[in-house]
């Protein structure tokens, strides 16, 4: 088992403090790994290693840059069953889903290395004679990226590829929980050739190491993926300094199953957002707003279908369901399952904790019909293979019960009539829509993001995935020799 220390200016540092933690297999409870803990004067090193870099890395051609990230995407091409298999080990998802996790970080490394001969500005006309205009996109300087770990290689290639393309240099910390895959990642681009100091990582808790990064003075921006509880604080905190912050935040996601709905579809659809990733997506599929009149045959179908789902071990082939990434993790779903029946919903299927075999952190799929909309176990986001029923009565009240939510980031609907997918795609306020597919499912060249609870705003990947970690610059080229007075003249 390795001991892993701080990575900064291209080496591993020992951190100046004592303490260490361990990455386990939420699965088996084998330990992976031990980390060191940084603290803030080894924050500071990694924060002036990156401002040193600055420079020479903004100063580098965008294609030169892209160059790098090509070459990285061909060696996780390479690696990509090796480091699928870590993942499950690390983060417990299911392999066929630790695969799409890799792939979707090749996906973003590609997709960003395109950027290195795009990332257009604009040119456009002058209300004056003899004046050229134009956008240029600016690289912001040092940014400091807080990940999460459900998505240990996608999320942290999401922020990482279109910052470095556009020009950036960086101070990581990834989840305590999955560490490894963002290691991994680190050493392939330096393996590709990004020069030492452009990224540096840090590990350790986020009440501390978090915490440090926001509160750096060094570092200009803050890229954040994670909880709407910490994601307000980090907000607030870079508030009060006017630090630029993108935060990408929860979801309660629901999918409309409407009374023209084919059936088995939406089961499908259903199945794969609530207990793909044993429900650990920010856009799981946690609702079901279900039209009265199919309640009875869509709920049969799926109760048939989610107990034969098998938990166990991502590794195995039979698994369907891994485990929750924690103990933490397993308490709250656990606490939530009782807050359900304490509240008068009705337990389909599961509510407990499961027993595989394994040492680790498994739940039943669980499933409760009867939800009310103000019950919490329709409001708060679980995080975990738990799904909530509710009924309504045609699409205005589905619409009206998907939007009754503070999240805002994935929906779906399932129906054969055009109006009413229509209707969806207007009205429900959400960052993205599905139609006749689950809550789950983004491809990076499409924006990603919500709207109210589940961001500030921005969007990852797509067009907007080098807005993210540049400024727009307007210049005004006057070449009449004389001075001219827009608004004026
Ligand atoms: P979290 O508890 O907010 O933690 C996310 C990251 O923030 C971790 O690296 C954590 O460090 C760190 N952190 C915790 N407190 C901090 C603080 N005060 N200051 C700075 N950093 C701090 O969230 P999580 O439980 O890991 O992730 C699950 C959440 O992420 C869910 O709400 C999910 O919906 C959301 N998510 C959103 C998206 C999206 O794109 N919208 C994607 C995936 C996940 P440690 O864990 O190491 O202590």
């Amino acid at each position: 088992m390795q001991e892993y220390q701080l990575f900064i200016h291209g080496e591993w540092v020992g951190s100046s403090t004592n303490d260490t933690f361990d990455d386990t297999n939420p699965a088996t409870l084998e330990k992976l790994a031990t980390l060191q803990v940084a603290s803030g004067d080894d924050i500071t090193r990694a924060v002036r290693s990156a401002q040193e870099t600055f420079t020479s890395w903004s100063e580098t051609p965008p294609p030169k840059r892209a160059h790098i990230l090509f070459k990285a995407a061909r060696i996780l091409e390479e690696r990509k069953e090796e480091l699928a298999r870590l993942l499950t080990r690390e983060m417990g998802k299911v392999i066929s889903e630790a695969r799409g996790d890799i792939q979707e970080a090749i996906d973003i490394t590609l997709y960003a290395a395109g950027e290195g001969r795009r990332m257009f500005g604009e040119t456009t006309t002058s209300e004056l004679k003899n004046k050229f205009c134009m956008t240029i996109l600016r690289p912001i300087g040092v940014i400091g990226m807080i990940t999460p770990w459900n998505f240990p290689m996608a999320i942290p290639a999401w922020k990482v590829m279109p910052a470095l393309v556009a020009g950036n240099t960086i101070v990581m910390k990834p989840a305590s929980d999955t560490p490894l895959l963002t290691i991994r990642m680190v050493e392939v681009l330096m393996e590709a050739g990004l020069p030492p100091g452009v990224i540096n990582l840090v590990f350790g808790p986020g009440s501390t190491v978090g915490r440090a990064i926001v509160h750096h003075p060094g570092i200009r921006a803050i890229s954040f993926t994670g909880s709407l509880e910490t994601g307000k604080w980090i907000v607030s905190e870079c508030g009060k300094v006017m630090k630029r912050v993108s935060v990408e935040l929860g979801g309660k996601n629901p999918i409309l199953v409407m009374d023209d709905a084919d059936l088995d579809l939406a089961v499908d659809g259903v199945i794969w957002g609530a207990f793909g990733t044993t429900g650990q997506r920010c856009t799981a599929a946690s609702r079901v707003i279900v039209h009265t009149k199919v309640k009875d045959a869509f709920t049969d179908r799926l109760l048939v279908r989610t107990r034969a789902l098998n938990l166990g071990d991502g590794l195995l082939p039979e698994t369907d369901v891994g485990p929750v990434i924690n103990q933490s993790q397993l308490d709250k779903i656990e606490h939530y399952a009782r807050i359900g029946q304490d509240e008068g919903a009705v337990l389909l299927t599961g509510g407990h904790v499961a027993d595989p075999g394994l040492p680790g952190y498994f739940f039943e799929p669980t499933i409760f019909t009867d939800v009310s909309q103000d019950m919490r176990i329709a409001r708060e986001e679980i995080f975990g293979p738990v799904v909530a029923l509710i009924t309504v009565s045609g699409i205005d009240e589905a619409i009206e019960a998907a939007n009754n939510t503070d999240y805002g980031l994935s929906s779906s609907i399932y129906t054969r009539d055009m109006t009413r997918a229509f209707r969806a795609i207007e009205k429900i306020d959400a960052g993205i829509t599905y139609i006749n597919s689950s809550t789950i499912g983004a491809e990076v060249h499409l924006p990603f993001g919500g709207v109210k609870g589940t961001g500030n705003g921005f969007r990852e990947a797509g067009t907007d995935a080098v807005k993210e970690f540049t400024e727009v610059k307007a210049v005004y080229f006057d070449y009449s020799g004389k001075l001219q007075k827009a608004q004026i003249d």
